[in-house]
């Protein structure tokens, strides 16, 4: 008897034949490159390939915890991810589709001095920057998250928190699909299942890509494969400075609603939120060694889950769903890259997007889309630049993510 197609082989809806060149061609088919297809599209540049060597969304997209904020703690972070937000905040018009974006906000724990006088930094740079972030004490916390533990005398004491609340959560398969819609209805071809082998150079310039079938010339070649960012930049004898590696996150059981925002809390490397379903979804740092596994470890799972109970011992008998894991593309100051490479023609990078790149998509599809339009780098990525590795410019993002936040 035959059975269903395994969800994995269907084709992405009307898949249109590869041309033999395009402008532009964009591999990986996850949030950045949609978005970018997106913001092209919607500025007349149509004549778009995206390649995914698998399912449309299927990276780290499909794996991420999408949590949506911009109380970053750098001048060059804090205005791109406050724009970036905004763009969320109108996306579900832009793309006509309900994302279910619930700004349930968020609260970032000191459970010490410095910590706090770090988080005190951070909300005064926000608050420069226009963006909603102050502190807040254990009375506000309380009322905020009523199921935190808050005794006072025990290992991490809750003593205060950074509160942002604008922060929120979005349907990350939705944003996907609504971008790889928007962009195809555009003319956009969307191809999944059809990975780059190389890249087709002459002299120092990008000339198109060899796919397992066909080669295809392209005027530009943008690099947004995010964990194989730098399996692509070798085809181009770049060496970038990005390692790969896993984060692991679980949800659990369904449970009456409980937490209505986001906390998470750098010293103890964990962040939680409850799901509109009840699940609590549960992330942390990434993992020490670079990797390109995304199976899930017990190790892993009992630093989350140790570490949740420490603000949450109430859901010390919850039992734990599923257990996943995605690859991050991590830069050494925290900050993505973004922009042309000197030195080698026709090919753009979009990546560096680690951990924290979800809730970028929408302002780095635009920018790199006007960077492609204009010629011209917009001043919000100006800082995520390749050279600034060179030249002494890194950007100590600190607050991009748990375990960012404590190096
Ligand atoms: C577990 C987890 C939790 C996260 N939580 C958050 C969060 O709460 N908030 C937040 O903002 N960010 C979060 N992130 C980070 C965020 O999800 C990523 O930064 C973002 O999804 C990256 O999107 P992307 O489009 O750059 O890459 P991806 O979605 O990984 O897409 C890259 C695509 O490139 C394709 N590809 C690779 N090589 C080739 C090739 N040779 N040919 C063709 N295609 C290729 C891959 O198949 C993949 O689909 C999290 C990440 C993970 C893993």
């Amino acid at each position: 008897m035959k059975g269903f197609t395994p969800l994995y082989q269907y084709k992405f809806f009307n898949e249109p034949d590869i041309k033999d060149s395009y402008d532009v061609v964009i591999i990986g088919g996850g949030v950045h490159g949609l978005s970018l297809a997106h913001y092209l599209a919607k500025s007349g540049i149509t004549d778009v390939l995206v390649l995914d060597q698998g399912y449309i969304g299927g990276g780290g997209s499909a794996r991420t915890t999408a949590i949506l904020r911009s109380n970053y703690y750098t001048a060059e972070a804090i205005p791109f991810f406050r724009e970036s937000l905004k763009l969320y905040e109108n996306l579900s018009s832009d793309l006509d589709l309900n994302l279910l974006f619930d700004q349930i906000g968020r609260l970032d724990i000191g459970h010490s001095e410095s910590a706090i006088y770090g988080l005190q930094t951070r909300a005064d740079f926000n608050r420069l920057l226009n963006v909603e972030s102050y502190m807040v004490g254990p009375k506000e916390i309380s009322d905020l998250v009523p199921s935190m533990d808050l005794r006072a005398n025990k290992l991490y004491p809750v003593m205060a928190a950074l509160y942002h609340p604008p922060a929120g959560v979005i349907r990350h398969d939705a944003v996907v699909w609504g971008y790889a819609r928007s962009a195809k209805n555009m003319g956009v071809h969307v191809v999944p299942f059809t990975k780059v082998m190389d890249l087709i150079i002459n002299q120092n310039s990008i000339k198109g890509v060899k796919t397992t079938d066909k080669k295809v010339a392209a005027k530009l070649v943008v690099n947004a494969t995010a964990g194989w960012a730098s399996t692509i930049a070798e085809m181009a004898r770049i060496r970038l400075p990005i390692s790969t590696h896993p984060l692991q996150v679980a949800v659990t059981e369904p449970l009456k609603p409980f937490l209505d925002t986001t906390v998470s809390s750098a010293n103890l490397h964990v962040y939680a939120y409850q799901t509109d379903r009840g699940e609590v979804v549960i992330g942390g740092g990434v993992d020490a060694y670079p990797s390109y596994n995304v199976s899930s470890g017990l190790d892993s799972i009992h630093h989350l889950v140790s570490n949740t109970l420490k603000m949450f011992p109430a859901l010390r008998d919850v039992r734990l769903l599923r257990q996943w894991s995605g690859l991050c593309d991590m830069t050494p100051d925290y900050a993505p890259i973004i922009g042309h490479v000197n030195g080698i023609d026709g090919f753009i990078l979009t990546c560096g997007w680690g951990s924290w790149g979800f809730k970028a998509a929408p302002m780095a599809g635009k920018c790199v889309a006007e960077l492609i339009l204009t010629g011209k780098t917009p001043e919000l990525i100006k800082p995520f630049k390749l050279s600034r590795f060179n030249n002494g410019e890194m950007l100590n993002e600190r607050a991009s993510a748990p375990a960012a936040a404590v190096h």
